[in-house]
């Protein structure tokens, strides 16, 4: 990939004063985060990391990325709504992974009792990375769709402006003025806002599952205030206070203390940590409920990694979206090499290969947020260790997708500035609502970069390892 900045990048004078100016504007525009020592405490903020230089992003995959992401809205959807798809799909991973047994027995619940609402939300956000074919070209190529609490839309609808000043500073008014605009929570508010709507009741708020550590609060409030002038009535509700506070009435209503509930937007619950048996009848209270979940519980299972491996199966996605040949076409193009590890001679023969060269693959178990996956040896021993055991097949195997490094220099609280060799992952918001069969809105609704140094194989922001970025488009 282009080399954007070559003639800055070195300029260490040049490069500390655009960081001065770069670290207030993130803090005037708002790209913000609540400190590791008061995780739940607005007083001390500070801002959230972000590279100093936007990436350059090849404008075709860009544009690749934005055409298929209503074909993957699509397909969430579809997956999500074929019972028979996701039993076979889980069944080898749920005798293995107590977690995602225990989402797939309440999936199972409400299905057996009945869903109680017919309209379904959907916020999704694709993942990709740009892999660099030996002809130097590079491929688009998608990491994960992440179909619960996909975050940082809020924040990222603000660092444009801050890279746009960034660059200004550094003499590239030019290039500043080529930096898209991007505003996610507006786009992922209107989804809320039409779910809200056709739940139908003024009086009943939007509410915000959120975690009991809340250090990314900030990015959360874009999209609630966003509600809030639509006149939407938004609550932040922890799992705990649904135990405590919550109910159904007769109809499956859900009430909070006495205060009807239209839409449940999860930004909690992807990680086995947070579910006590509490934290599991609470869920289970939503998902029973009336109240339009984003997502619902087949949604989340749809996100899993045993799915999208399945996925890549030859004639399932044919099988998913039947008539749908063009979707399909572009589905596909995304795809790297996802193998199965289950039982069996396909998967004894993969995790053979991937003993033989564990540089090739990732090794990934059905868990999200950052910091699961295994590579090189670690994946080796990993895999020598489970390669006969029924444990194998928690596990899926993927491709490694191999970028081209750029410079750039990573903004963090209380850390040097230095320049840094560096790879960037771009996600695509996705929105949809389904009611009953008709799929009301179906749009993407912005992006999102983020950017590392090479030498973390693994890890989001919220883990620290990656920053917020903006594409420059090339
Ligand atoms: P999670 O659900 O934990 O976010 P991901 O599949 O997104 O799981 O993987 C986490 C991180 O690991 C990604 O953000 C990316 O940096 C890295 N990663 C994942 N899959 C690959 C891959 N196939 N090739 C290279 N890096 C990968
Ligand atoms: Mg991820």
């Amino acid at each position: 990939m282009a080399a954007a900045w070559q003639d800055v990048v070195r300029d260490a004078e040049a490069v500390r004063e655009a960081a001065a100016v770069a670290v207030d504007a993130a803090l005037l525009a708002g790209v913000l985060m609540r400190t590791g020592e008061q995780p739940n405490a607005s007083d001390v903020v500070n801002y959230a990391p972000f590279t100093l230089l936007p990436s350059a992003v090849p404008r075709d995959l860009f544009e690749q990325a934005y055409a298929v992401q209503q074909d993957f809205n699509l397909l969430v959807d579809a997956v999500s709504q074929n019972r028979e798809f996701l039993e076979q799909t889980l069944a080898s991973t749920i005798k293995v992974d107590d977690f995602t047994a225990r989402l797939f027995r309440i999936y199972k619940q409400v299905l057996e009792e009945g869903l109680a609402q017919t309209v379904v939300l959907g916020i999704n956000r694709s993942d990709y990375m740009f892999d660099c074919g030996l002809e130097g070209t590079a491929a688009l190529r998608q990491i994960e769709i992440n179909t619960i609490a996909a975050s940082f839309g809020g924040l990222t609808s603000r660092t444009a402006d801050v890279h746009r000043l960034v660059l200004k500073v550094l003499g590239k008014s030019e290039e500043a003025s080529q930096l898209l605009p991007n505003n996610p929570a507006k786009g992922l508010a209107l989804g809320i806002a039409k779910a809200w709507e056709l739940y139908g009741s003024q009086r009943a708020v939007v509410m915000f599952l959120v975690e009991e550590v809340q250090r990314n609060i900030f990015d959360q409030r874009c999209v609630e205030n966003e509600l809030w002038n639509r006149n939407i009535r938004v609550v932040r509700k922890r799992f705990r206070d649904v135990f405590e506070q919550g109910s159904l009435d007769a109809s499956r209503r859900l009430y909070m203390d006495g205060q009807e509930v239209a839409v449940v937007y999860y930004r909690e619950g992807y990680v086995p940590q947070v579910y006590d048996e509490q934290n599991w009848e609470a869920r289970l209270l939503l998902e029973r409920s009336r109240a339009v979940k984003c997502p619902d519980i087949a949604t989340q299972l749809a996100g899993t990694k045993k799915v999208q491996q399945e996925l890549s199966r030859q004639g399932t996605l044919e099988k998913l979206l039947p008539g749908h040949p063009e979707a399909i076409a572009r589905i596909r193009a995304t795809f790297a090499g996802l193998y199965s590890l289950d039982e069996g001679e396909e998967g004894d023969r993969m995790a053979a290969t991937a003993i033989a060269d564990p540089d090739r693959f990732v090794l990934k178990p059905q868990r999200e947020g950052g910091g699961n996956n295994l590579y090189g040896e670690e994946l080796r021993e990993v895999l020598e260790k489970i390669k006969d055991s029924p444990e194998r097949t928690s596990y899926i195997l993927m491709d490694k997708i191999k970028p081209q490094p750029a410079l750039n220099y990573l903004l963090r609280a209380h850390s040097p500035l230095q320049v840094s060799e560096c790879i960037s992952e771009l996600g695509i918001f996705g929105v949809y609502v389904r009611q009953g069969r008709e799929l009301v809105l179906n749009q993407a609704a912005g992006h999102l970069l983020r950017t590392k140094a090479i030498e973390h194989a693994d890890g989001g922001v919220a883990a620290g390892v990656a920053v917020l970025d903006t594409p420059y488009l090339v």
